[in-house]
């Protein structure tokens, strides 16, 4: 059955299906940015803590306002230390704790002091004083497991007197490049037949991105020893193997046969999906190998599409965080037998999300990834999708 490719979408449950979230840690809560909560969260006291001023000003005993005398100050962190009457005053900043008795706060701009009293208008119940537990109060859940860790929750966590939590562990990635015609950037002029090595750099980023840690990048030979070996020590160092190249059906593609040797059992080959079609999933035990095409915009595209749920999925996040829809602007021909993945620019409109491709969109074009904020599906048929139909779109992140 040379030709039975299977869709993206069983590609994909596949691929989950075969993944679970791997321990989690504790971490102090400097080092959490970018990992994924795995417990959930409850504050344990009010946010804020007291009742506080809104402004700074003057807080009132009473709501009549008129020529008050002024007993004292509430400063944030000092606050007063008596209680205040009515027909009484007290300075107070903003943040600072309204002391008890305090019924209402005057902005500065609405009081005139001198000589020890002040001049207010009358005024209302509460008036800017922000409530104790008004942003959450105690034992609100505030995060959940599963959410992702940015400056926001960081900042919230906090706020919750959290100086640690539990996370989903980065899973490690190793990323393998494979060609006899692979030179490193740098690795001086090329000679005949030799091109640069993009695709270890742009797969170890798209790991990173994922919330991997890239624990080995190496260049395989077209070797069927040299590629046994190196996938041996990558599937003892690493959770994730991502291959690049070698796995289709030349004489030079050792990939696969190694895999078989070293006990990786494939679960799928081939998906119907342009650029990408020669892509190959398996697993053994809990390791799971990715073997993806060579051609530099192949190889993102099937990253994304399955290496990136994957490596979400073991860091305890959401898989499907990247999914939209947009309306394309271009008439786009289909495919017959594939779904095409288009490298698309994204606008905002103020009737929502518009894509059009980026350039020609050959898979070895590989700045047509340039510049690009998603990829589109043009959904496998005959004739061709028109202009203004909603696409289903991933973000790119
Ligand atoms: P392969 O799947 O090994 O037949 O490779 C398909 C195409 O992708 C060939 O043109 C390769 O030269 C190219 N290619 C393979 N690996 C890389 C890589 N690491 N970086 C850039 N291009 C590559
Ligand atoms: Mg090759």
């Amino acid at each position: 059955m040379p030709d039975e490719l299977i869709d993206i979408a069983s590609a994909r449950e596949i691929v989950l299906g075969h993944v679970r979230p791997l321990a989690p840690e504790r971490l102090a809560l400097a080092d959490a940015l970018g990992r994924v909560l795995a417990e959930d969260v409850e504050s344990a006291e009010n946010m804020p803590p007291f009742d506080s001023s809104a402004l700074d000003g003057y807080v009132v005993g009473d709501l009549e306002g008129g020529d008050l005398p002024v007993v004292g100050e509430s400063r944030a962190g000092a606050p007063a230390s008596a209680a205040l009457q009515a027909r009484q005053a007290m300075r107070i900043s903003t943040g600072a704790a309204v002391p008890a008795g305090g019924v209402a706060v005057v902005g500065v701009e609405r009081a005139q002091a001198a000589n020890g009293r002040v001049t207010v208008p009358p005024t209302q119940d509460g008036a800017n004083i922000r409530r104790a537990g008004e942003d959450v109060p105690a034992g609100e859940r505030v995060l959940s497991a599963g959410d992702d860790l940015g400056p926001a929750e960081l900042g919230a966590l906090a706020a919750l007197g959290r100086a640690d939590v539990v996370c989903g562990a980065q899973p490690r990635v190793a990323v393998l490049t494979t060609g006899d015609e692979l030179v490193e950037p740098g690795g001086g002029p090329l000679q005949p037949g030799q091109i640069r090595n993009s695709n270890a750099y742009a797969l170890a980023a798209q790991a990173q991105r994922a919330g991997a840690r890239v624990v080995a990048r190496e260049i395989v030979r077209d070797d069927r020893a040299h590629t046994v070996e190196t996938l041996a020590r990558a599937l003892d160092a690493a959770d994730v193997v991502i291959v690049s190249g070698g796995v289709s059906v030349g004489p030079h593609d050792h990939v696969k046969p190694a895999l078989a040797e070293l006990g990786v059992e494939q679960h799928f080959w081939r998906v119907a999906l342009k650029p990408g079609k020669p892509t190959w999933f398996g697993t053994r035990g809990e390791k799971v190998v990715f073997g993806l095409p060579g051609n530099p915009v192949s190889a993102i595209v099937t990253f994304h599409l399955f290496a990136r749920p994957a490596l979400r999925r073991l860091a305890g996040g959401d898989a499907h965080d990247t999914r939209a829809q947009a309306r394309i602007d271009v008439d786009y021909p289909r495919e017959p037998g594939r779904d095409q993945v288009l490298r698309v620019r994204l606008d905002a409109r103020p009737d929502g999300w518009h894509v059009t491709p980026t350039k020609p969109q050959g898979s070895h074009v590989l700045t047509s990834m340039l510049g690009a904020g998603a990829f589109a599906t043009v959904p496998r048929g005959e004739g061709q999708i028109a202009a203004g139909s909603l696409v289903d779109i991933e973000l790119l992140r």
